[in-house]
């Protein structure tokens, strides 16, 4: 028998997107999004929020409704760097903000300046942070091990069209295949290449058989697939977790709800 996961709703593969610092230009970015009906996390640094040239307290909340709003410190300093009680202020703190406007907990990060280490990556860990992603590239569509590691597929500059081919074309063994794009909306603006993620969101858009989601929907999926209980025989499988998971049996696609146990 052959047992294979799938993402929700029996989809084969998930696409995400992953913008820090907050800047005005998230306002052009979150519109795109919404026109093609993509899920994206926006990684703030609650310490600038209002500042010139960055959005504004007051128009967080309705700004990212749909999407993740996640953390990326109080002042996007070098994590590495700091002192014991000024980085769990810089996580803590910003977690705390960024949930008084969010209205939910909020436990996904990005590393400022893509920089971590083993002591920021631990402290992120106690301090409820459930993924971090960095700014290394895989080139590849893969889910990461530890999630407080997450590497991203690439930046939105390193060919995301051609990119986008292969991923429509994966090989059949493929298994979750996930396209995580991450980058500064402020790039567009400098850059003047507002096509690109336009140009890509209408190319990505309106696939039956991808899951647009947030970053931490994904975390959470990978998550409640990591922790089904087969039995030995694989005749039986338990869904401990709260969230519906979506399996295929010699070609069949089965929904395991909370709870239940399925005989295979
Ligand atoms: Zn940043």
């Amino acid at each position: 028998m052959s047992i294979r996961m799938y993402y929700p709703g029996g989809r084969e593969k998930a696409l995400t997107f992953s913008y820090d610092d907050g800047q005005i230009f998230d306002r052009t970015l979150v519109g795109i999004f919404n026109k093609y009906k993509m899920k994206a996390t926006f990684h703030l640094n609650s310490g600038t929020l209002g500042k010139e040239g960055f959005i504004t307290e007051q128009e967080v909340t309705e700004l990212f409704r749909g999407h993740e709003i996640s953390c990326h410190s109080v002042t996007h300093p070098f994590l590495n760097q700091l002192p014991q009680g000024q980085l769990i202020n810089e996580i803590w703190e910003d977690r705390r903000n960024l949930e008084r406007l969010a209205g939910y907990p909020v436990r996904g990060m990005s590393y400022p300046f893509g920089v971590y280490d083993e002591r920021s990556l631990k402290v992120s860990e106690t301090l409820g942070i459930e993924y971090s992603r960095t700014v290394n590239a895989t080139n590849s569509f893969s889910v990461p091990g530890n999630f407080l590691e997450w590497h991203p597929t690439c930046h939105h500059n390193d060919n995301i069209l051609g990119k986008l081919d292969s991923f429509k074309n994966q090989p059949p063994w493929s298994s979750l295949p996930l396209f995580y794009i991450w980058g500064h909306s402020f790039e567009f603006h400098r850059q003047n290449n507002w096509e690109i993620i336009e140009v890509f969101c209408s190319e990505a858009s309106g696939d039956p058989n991808v899951w647009y989601a947030t970053n931490i929907e994904i975390k959470d999926y990978i998550y409640a697939v990591r922790k089904l209980i087969f039995n030995v025989e694989q005749t039986q499988v338990y869904n401990p977790s709260a969230i519906t998971v979506w399996l295929g049996r010699n070609g069949n696609i089965l929904e395991l709800n909370p709870g239940q146990t399925l005989q295979l």
